[in-house]
Parts: C-alpha cells; structure tokens; sequence
C-alpha cells in the first residue's frame, strides 16, 4: 500500500471491501458500497469494491474501507465463526486507524456480543465497547424511519431491529436520535464510534441518502492512506442524494413514532 504518500488526485485509489455481501445486505445495504465508488469515481479516486465471503482470503489491511450490512438473526449466525476468526486482523486494522461502517446486524456484531431472539449468545469481535440483545419475540421490534443528529447535520435512515444495544461507559455514540428508536429506543443514542469505526443502525442503504456522512469516510480513508491533506473532496451535484435525504426527513419528522415523545411536524 501506498500509505503515506502524497498523491495528485488523478492517480488516488480505494479498495473497499464488504463483509459477507450476499449473507448480510438487508434493505439493500450493499447500496453503500455502491456509493462509494460512485462518490469516488466522480472525483477520479478508483476504488476496487471486494466482496469477502465465508473462508475467503482476505486482510484488511488490503482494505481503505471496510462495509459490513445486517440481517436475521440466522444469518448473523451464519457468518459470526469467521467473523470472529478475523477479529484480531480487524481489531489492529480499527487501531491503526482503518475506516469501517458497520450496520445494524453487522453492527452488533462488531460489538462484544449479541443475544437473539432465541436467547442464543454470539460472541462478537468486540471493536465498539457495546453488548446487544433480543428482548424475545413478544417484544416489538424497533421498525421505522430514524433522524439522528450528528455533528450539526441529520442521518436519515430506515431501521428494522429487535436486538437493543447498549454502550458502556467511556463508548462514544455515532449520533443522537431526533425521531425513531436509534440503539435501544431509551437513551437516545444512535450508533458507535471507535476511531475511524463507525457502527449505526441505519439502512437504507444510508449511504446515499448521507453524502456527508459518506464523504466522511471517504476523506478519512483518503488521509490514510496518503497523508494529512488528501482528504479534501471537491463537491459533487448532489441533488437527487439530497431529495432522498429531505424526503426522508420529512417521512420521519411527520410521523408520530419517536419513543422519545418528540414532534416536529
Ligand atoms: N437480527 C438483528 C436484529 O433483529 C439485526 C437486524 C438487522 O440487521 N436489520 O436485531
């Protein structure tokens, strides 16, 4: 890898890999992956897009970003052996500032550990200092579209979740919730951050429905892997992502949903 180097923004490239892309892509969250070579390619970053299966050969520290999406509990299942085969190789790769977005199952998962519906415990890779669980099927799932609110702008996503998660002390969130149930539908936090790791809830895919939020880990995984500097984007015509964005809000902000008794509309 070419980490550290400065470079012109014509010859500047990404390699994203996504986790598990056939197993954990609920509401379409391989669409992230999507938009980041969209966002990339407009400005003239290549990036490569890898999907990495069960047993597949696969270092992240091949990675600039890594994606993992949700999914049923089952498939949550399905992939948590070799998930946690990696979890060291993960670990360093959060340490040494590498750039993650983890969604929802994915998410818990990227926590200590998830309790499903069934009560069954995985363990997961322990990257956000977070535990989730399944209150158990006669308990509602958190269904709905989200407004969070994150560093003075909104995150707009669709959540579909019955596991809560719940940050220790010290665990920084991803963002506060405005409208919908976020992390457990009671301390209205929504997310997690580690580092460059980012965990959240949100699907849509919320990717393009956030350039910002997407930009961000573009411009971190662009500062590093070349340097301080690298990260500055140039803007695109966002209109559509942000008719998407404002549609969302305004679905949100209309209903009546917050558990946080919160009205906009
Ligand atoms: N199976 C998990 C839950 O129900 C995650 C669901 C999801 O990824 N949307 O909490």
């Amino acid at each position: 890898m070419g980490r550290g180097l400065m470079s012109s923004s014509n010859d500047r490239r990404l390699d994203v890999a996504v986790l598990y892309p056939d197993l954990l892509n609920l509401y379409g969250d391989r669409g992230n992956a999507r938009a980041m070579a969209r966002r990339c390619a407009a400005r003239g970053i290549e990036a490569t897009v890898t999907g990495v299966d069960i047993g597949d050969q696969w270092s992240p520290e091949q990675s600039d970003l890594v994606l993992i999406g949700g999914g049923q509990d089952r498939e949550q299942r399905r992939v948590q052996a070799d998930l946690l085969r990696r979890g060291n190789a993960i670990r360093d790769y959060v340490n040494d500032d590498g750039v993650v977005l983890a969604v929802c199952g994915g998410f818990q998962l990227f926590g200590h550990q998830y309790r499903g519906w069934d009560g069954d415990v995985m363990d997961g890779i322990g990257i956000f200092d977070a535990v989730a669980a399944h209150p158990g099927p006669n308990v509602s799932r958190c269904v709905g579209n989200v407004v969070a609110l994150w560093e003075g702008e909104t995150l707009v996503g669709f959540e579909n979740h019955g596991g809560r998660t719940y940050l220790n002390d010290g665990q920084q969130a991803l963002a506060d919730v405005a409208s919908g149930f976020g992390n457990n539908g009671g301390d209205g936090l929504e997310g997690a951050r580690v580092k460059n790791a980012f965990g959240t809830y949100l699907h849509g895919a919320v990717l393009p429905k956030n350039p910002h939020l997407a930009d961000r880990l573009i411009a971190l995984a662009l500062e590093r892997r070349y340097g301080p500097g690298a990260g500055e984007l140039e803007a695109l015509d966002d209109g559509a992502a942000l008719r998407a964005h404002a549609e969302a809000l305004h679905t949100a902000l209309s209903a009546t949903e917050s558990p946080l008794g919160r009205r906009f509309a």
